[in-house]
């Protein structure tokens, strides 16, 4: 062969090669995780992110001192987590106990704060996740549990089920021993009054049945779920999230929060997760384990697989809401697409950081 046809037949090997190699701009699911930007960060010792709720959260809607009443809530959270993480503590008691936090405040919808069935009563739900064995925890429903993550936790822990619901769930509890409450320690005069207001818009027709617990006032307090996630110093990730569901369900209207892999997931090869949202959009998107198999299956980051289900998949359907997460690195990402979402993080060198809404 002449040596100018052997040129020219290597640069045409060279070039169809060249072809065959996908560019990472042009498909960000080719980029492995491996050389993503976020793997050369070193990886983070422990970390904690929560939420309490995400939703129409508008900063010309808030006053000063709601605001600061807020942050201090939050700030009293995760501090409770980030002292468990830093004294060598596991990722799931610091989820459950930061979550036990804002459960016993009347600030989010949760424990204290539960929102009103469409009957006047409070049924709440819960979930928590270990990311090391895959093994979880659930409840659906119950009115007389103070702490529904306790009642998850100890499920997952002690039980051979994932999940239990209603009066089976609460009978679990009291052999347990977790503390029961009665129905009115839920009553909040916030919530009653939104309630109230919705029935009216209701009572109007206002919003059709589909709607009808989504109109402009309760689209303000729908939201004030909690969840957190969180990374120990032993690499194992948890996550767990705490509702009263949203305001005049009924029928056992069960939303996504103590649905394993929609309102909770963790895995120690991916991330842990805590979703707040419109709970039927977030079961249907199965979000946050959409959001672990992005990351395990398609070598996304984090920051990549969030905002590839919140801000496309989430609303393409008509929902939303968001999602606050940690991964096997200590990255912390809280994503949503609605106006706010109250957040923190607290990193591994006690940085703190507080978050209501879009920036
Ligand atoms: N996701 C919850 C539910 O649908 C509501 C919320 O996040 O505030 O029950």
């Amino acid at each position: 062969m002449r040596p100018s046809i052997l040129l020219i037949f290597l640069f045409l090997i060279c070039f169809s090669c060249g072809e065959l190699v996908p560019n990472p701009d042009e498909h960000p699911e080719n980029i492995t995780r491996n050389s993503s930007e976020n793997d050369k960060i070193p990886k983070a010792e422990f970390a904690i992110i929560i939420h309490g709720g995400a939703g129409t959260i508008l900063k010309k809607n808030m006053t000063p001192e709601r605001e600061a009443e807020y942050k201090k809530k939050l700030e009293e959270a995760i501090r409770v987590g980030y002292n468990i993480l830093k004294n060598g503590g596991t990722s799931l008691d610091a989820v459950q106990r930061t979550i036990n936090v804002m459960e016993d405040s009347p600030l989010f919808n949760a424990g204290k704060g539960a929102v009103f069935t469409n009957a006047e009563t409070n049924e709440l739900d819960a979930s928590i996740m270990d990311g090391k064995t895959l093994n979880a925890g659930a409840s659906a429903g119950t009115t007389s549990v103070k702490n529904p993550i306790n009642l998850a936790r100890i499920i997952m822990d002690k039980s051979p089920h994932v999940m239990m619901a209603g009066v089976g769930a609460e009978t679990y509890a009291k052999e347990q021993g977790l503390t029961l409450v009665e129905p009115n320690y839920f009553f909040t005069d916030k919530r009653f009054k939104s309630l109230e207001r919705v029935k009216a818009s209701e009572a109007k027709k206002e919003n059709d049945a589909k709607t009808a617990f989504y109109d402009a006032d309760i689209k303000n307090s729908k939201f004030g779920t909690v969840g957190c996630a969180a990374l120990d110093k032993d690499g194992n990730l948890a996550a767990g999230t705490s509702t009263g569901g949203m305001t005049n369900k009924r029928y056992g209207r069960v939303g996504d929060s103590p649905i394993i892999g929609a309102g909770t997931y963790a895995n120690n090869n991916s991330c842990a997760v805590s979703s707040t949202g419109w709970g039927e959009y977030f079961i249907r998107a199965m979000v946050a384990h959409d959001i672990s198999a992005l990351m395990q299956y398609k070598g996304l980051t984090l920051k990549e697989a969030a905002q590839e289900v919140i801000q496309n998949k989430v609303p393409e359907l008509g929902g939303d809401g968001g999602i606050v997460a940690v991964d096997q690195n200590g990255n912390m990402v809280a994503e949503f697409n609605t106006a706010g979402m109250y957040r923190a993080t607290m990193n591994d060198k006690g940085e703190l950081r507080i978050g209501i809404y879009k920036k």
